[in-house]
């Protein structure tokens, strides 16, 4: 993820020192963070090609593993990350 906005998040930031080092690998470091997070008022036909497009991208990602692990142990709650969803984040952590 890059720094800068986040979907309903607008002054989310994560600054260089607290990012995780596999962060410096990532994909997305150049995308906008709106096609990772969902925005205020998406409607679910946008939702599922915004996280279709997150997704294609997060397949491609060299650090998608780490990712998803960071996203999971920590309880993310929003956006794509690693290639999850939050939906599919919530599936998994409901297996476990
Ligand atoms: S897996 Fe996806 S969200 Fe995670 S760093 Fe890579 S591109 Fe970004």
């Amino acid at each position: 993820m890059r720094t800068g906005r986040a979907g309903r998040y607008p002054d989310w930031r994560i600054t260089p020192d607290l990012l995780p080092s596999w962060h410096r690998q990532a994909l997305c470091g150049g995308i906008d963070t709106a096609v990772f997070f969902p925005a205020d008022e998406e409607c679910p036909p946008q939702r599922q090609h915004r996280e279709r497009v997150a997704k294609a991208i997060c397949a491609a990602c060299p650090v998608r593993r780490p990712c998803a692990v960071y996203a999971l142990v920590h309880r993310e709650l929003h956006g794509v990350w690693g290639g999850l969803s939050e939906a599919d984040r919530r599936r998994r952590l409901a297996r476990t």
